[in-house]
């Protein structure tokens, strides 16, 4: 380690300088962003489903069955969450359902 490139301009540049010796654009910004975006990404993932996204399960159990999957490893209590509002959404839709059915309205 100790090179890398500049990402204005793509020169060649030493990580212990501060600014690009050939733009002259900022090198330490990049770093600190990366850092926050790393930061965000991997650290303050705030595990926890919101009142929307459990109302979209609800209401459309097939989305909260994808969002599980998708979150079953990264999100664990939201994916259970999820998961529980999804199969209560489809439960409550197939009594509407076989209710509707049964009043002959379909
Ligand atoms: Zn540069």
């Amino acid at each position: 380690m100790g090179m890398s490139f500049c990402r204005n301009c793509g020169e060649k540049v030493n990580e212990s300088q501060n600014f690009c010796t050939s733009c002259g654009s900022s090198l330490k910004v990049y770093e600190e962003n990366e850092y926050q975006n790393y930061y965000s990404e991997h650290n303050v993932v705030e595990d926890k489903a919101g009142c929307f996204t459990i109302g979209i399960a609800f209401l459309i159990p097939l989305v909260g069955l994808v969002l599980y999957l998708v979150w079953a490893q990264s999100r664990p209590q939201s994916a259970k969450s999820i998961g529980f509002a999804a199969i209560i959404g489809f439960i409550v839709d197939i009594i509407i359902w076989s209710a509707l059915l049964s009043l002959g309205v379909y």
